[in-house]
């Protein structure tokens, strides 16, 4: 795990004990830290006893502490707590600014953080997958699932700088004053996450936080495929040459990377091409990393072809934007779509109507979203993920690829996206694998 004598003797308050927040209380604890921490839940209090002192933080008299660190689901806009310890002047911080606090004790090291609505996990693997094949040390870590501070930093090494990997989301770098990245990349930005900022401007500006952190220095990478962040990259005060526009659209013989297809992916795969050339990476391991990295689950997840018909599995994508790029990947598509809806229509996915032979429809969007498409589709009404790969299967000819794209948030019937995807592969081994071999 990180240590540092930067939190030693430190009196911190931390509201959230899932596995960032303990991974966060250990660091503390190990750097000589006392922490008074809250969960709403007992299990999660009751891991952290022992280690932390257990207090209500909404009773709890602020002016103890050096600052609380909040876990990046508990929403900065509405949070009693929050307001509370704005009210005390209390820096309010998360666990990627406790790392970028620790990074000055740290061996010699670069960092690369990768933002924006969609594709950060994809790009940050990449980036990683990449820097692994050139053999340079490399750690990847944050929104990915990997909370920084549990893992072992990156000793000094022959073979070249430590490049530390770090996916953030909007949350997290609202909790973060002081990290500044040698390298930041912003992919795009479309509404998404609205139910946490006063408006999509507000949640634009969290995005542009990460390059203002840099404070002139370091390489900025940004797609400029939307308003927003084309206005972030005009925005930025710097020589252009620290600055690569990432433009949609960019023709590229993308043929070489098996989990790299489609336009989105393009724009993954430039963001990260041009983070690793900035970290000095020689082409050659370039190519050879974008042409063996495997994908990630879940996203435009390939899980096989039975009789003809190919099944891909992209459970991450929970809102229309990221929904889109899949339906402009596959040419005869049966579509599963629906969920809990963060966007009541799906419009940005209209491009590719033309793409889809019939849509399934689940979970609660499963009738707005009936409605909408039968004016361009043939439709089925499933409201059950199961029942609709059943449907689907039942309806393929050779070449069709069912797809489950659901362009919405997982909660209303799973427990998250991951989940959800599961649930699709062992109906497609049920009806798909066991119909056709
Ligand atoms: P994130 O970590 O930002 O949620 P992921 O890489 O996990 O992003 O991808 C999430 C979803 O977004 C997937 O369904 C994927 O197909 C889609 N996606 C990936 N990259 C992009 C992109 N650059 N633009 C739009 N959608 C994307």
């Amino acid at each position: 795990m990180i240590v540092s004598p930067a939190f030693a003797d430190k009196h911190y308050a931390l509201l959230g004990l899932a596995r960032s927040g303990l991974a966060t209380l250990d660091a503390l604890v190990a750097s000589g830290a006392k922490v008074t921490a809250w969960d709403g839940q007992p299990e999660p209090r009751a891991r952290a006893e022992g280690k932390a002192e257990i207090a209500d933080l909404l009773e709890a008299d602020l002016s103890q502490f050096d600052a609380i660190i909040l876990s990046p689901g508990v929403p900065l806009n509405s949070s009693p707590i929050a307001e509370r310890a704005r009210a005390a002047n209390l820096p309010i911080i998360g666990d990627v600014e406790l790392f970028a606090q620790a990074r000055t004790a740290l061996p010699p090291h670069k960092v690369v953080g990768i933002t924006g609505t969609n594709g950060k996990s994809t790009t940050t693997a990449l980036i990683a997958h990449i820097l692994k094949t050139a053999g340079r040390p490399s750690l990847m870590a944050g929104n990915i699932g990997l909370p920084i501070l549990s893992r072992d930093p990156l000793e000094p090494n022959e073979a070249g700088e430590g490049v530390y990997v770090l996916e953030l989301s909007s949350y997290q770098i609202d909790l973060t004053e002081s990290l500044a990245c040698d390298i930041a990349v912003l992919l795009n930005i479309t509404p998404d996450h609205l139910d946490r900022y006063e408006n999509f401007e507000a949640y634009a500006a969290s995005k542009a936080r990460l390059f203002e952190m840099q404070h002139g220095k370091g390489e900025a990478v940004i797609g400029i495929g939307d308003t927003p962040s084309a206005l972030i990259a005009q925005g930025l005060k710097r020589p252009s040459r620290q600055i690569t526009k990432i433009a949609p659209g960019v023709c590229m013989d993308q043929s070489r990377w098996p989990s790299l297809q489609g336009p989105h992916n393009a724009q993954n795969a430039l963001a990260a091409i041009a983070a690793c050339e900035a970290l000095g990476v020689p082409q050659q391991s370039i190519d050879a990393g974008l042409e063996s990295f495997s994908g990630l689950p879940h996203r435009l997840e390939r899980l096989g072809t039975f009789g003809g018909v190919a099944f891909v599995n992209d459970s991450k994508a929970t809102n229309p934007a990221s929904a889109a790029p899949a339906l402009a990947a596959f040419e005869r598509i049966r579509w599963i779509v629906g969920g809990l809806p963060k966007d009541d229509n799906l419009d940005e996915c209209a491009p590719n109507f033309s793409h889809v032979v019939k849509a399934y429809t689940i979970g609660d969007a499963g009738p707005t979203y009936a409605r909408q498409l039968a004016e361009h589709m043939e439709v089925d009404e499933s409201e059950m993920l199961a029942t609709a790969v059943r449907r689907a299967v039942r309806d393929a000819q050779p070449g069709d690829t069912v797809l489950l794209s659901p362009a919405c948030a997982s909660f209303d019937q799973f427990r998250d996206f991951e989940a959800r995807g599961e649930c699709f592969r062992e109906a497609v081994s049920i009806y798909a694998g066991g119909a056709h071999g």
